[in-house]
């Protein structure tokens, strides 16, 4: 498939539903990206149903939802699907209700974690713990939470305890500002996994709930009514264009962070779509 190049309205003509990635897409560490606002008033004019779709786990859908209010790009929480939300259904599924975890990120990390039926321990190398979840880099004091974190999954595994490993956000970086990159929870689960693999002959491994696993592609595509064309808009491929793709979804590139190159990039990650901006 060789992607076609587009701009955004004419596929707010041809689709019926719309997935929007954050960061990258509708905004980035200055503000709103230039057609953002134009973007979502399309679709709204259209009268059609969008949801951003985002591995930021450091914020609950109000939190979000503000602060897109506050850079101009009126975006309700209902429309928030984030990485941190599929904390409970694995939770669930993975038979971890009132496991105690140890939980890298913000306060709205720790509430997402509570939420999902977690008991939250406090971070300590000393913690009794059953589970370690890495939502985000932000809202600890970072070496001295990796260090507990690292102690604290040690120490169980010694001792013969069961340990579930989540990421909520497997990025490994982050747009820190213009030109410049941050660390995020994806590689925070790198290391931790690297000390344990010399350490133990067959440890666990991480579980990684964002995208471009199918959970959260799939509970956007229930959230905006499961329209039957629905474009997902994301700048990366590897998550973005590859997870929407997996299940099925149409998918649309900005150039970005990611470069379309025919011929170079692999098929399974080609998008549909190219647009050069929203
Ligand atoms: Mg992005």
């Amino acid at each position: 498939m060789v992607p076609a190049v587009a701009r955004f309205g004419e596929l707010v003509e041809r689709y019926d539903g719309f997935l929007f990635d954050a960061y990258g897409v509708l905004v980035d560490a200055s503000g709103p990206t230039a057609g953002a606002a134009a973007a979502i008033a399309a679709v709204r004019a259209a009268g059609k149903p969008l949801a951003v779709v985002t591995n930021d786990a450091s914020r609950l859908p109000a939190t979000a939802a503000a602060r897109f209010a506050r850079v101009g790009l009126p975006i309700a929480a209902d429309e928030v699907v984030s990485s941190g939300q599929m904390l409970a259904p694995h939770v669930a599924a993975a038979g971890l209700a009132g496991a105690r975890a140890l939980v890298l990120g913000t306060a709205d990390a720790q509430a997402y974690a509570a939420g999902a039926g977690l008991e939250v321990t406090a971070l300590a190398d000393d913690a009794a713990i059953d589970a370690v979840v890495i939502c985000d880099d932000a809202g600890f004091d970072f070496l001295a939470g990796m260090n507990a974190a690292l102690t604290a999954s040690v120490r169980a595994l010694d001792a013969g305890r069961p340990l579930a490993l989540i990421v909520a956000n497997p990025d490994l970086v982050f747009p820190r500002g213009p030109g410049a990159l941050g660390f995020t929870a994806g590689t925070m689960a790198a290391m931790i996994d690297a000390v344990l693999r010399r350490r133990f002959a067959a440890p666990p491994t991480f579980v990684a709930l964002g995208k471009p696993a199918p959970a959260i592609f799939t509970a956007a595509r229930a959230r905006v009514g499961d329209p039957p064309r629905l474009l997902m808009v994301g700048d990366q491929l590897e998550t973005d264009i590859a997870g929407a793709r997996a299940v099925g979804i149409d998918a649309a590139l900005v150039a970005g962070v990611s470069v379309w190159r025919d011929g170079v990039v692999a098929a399974a990650l080609a998008p549909h779509w190219l647009l050069d901006a929203l």
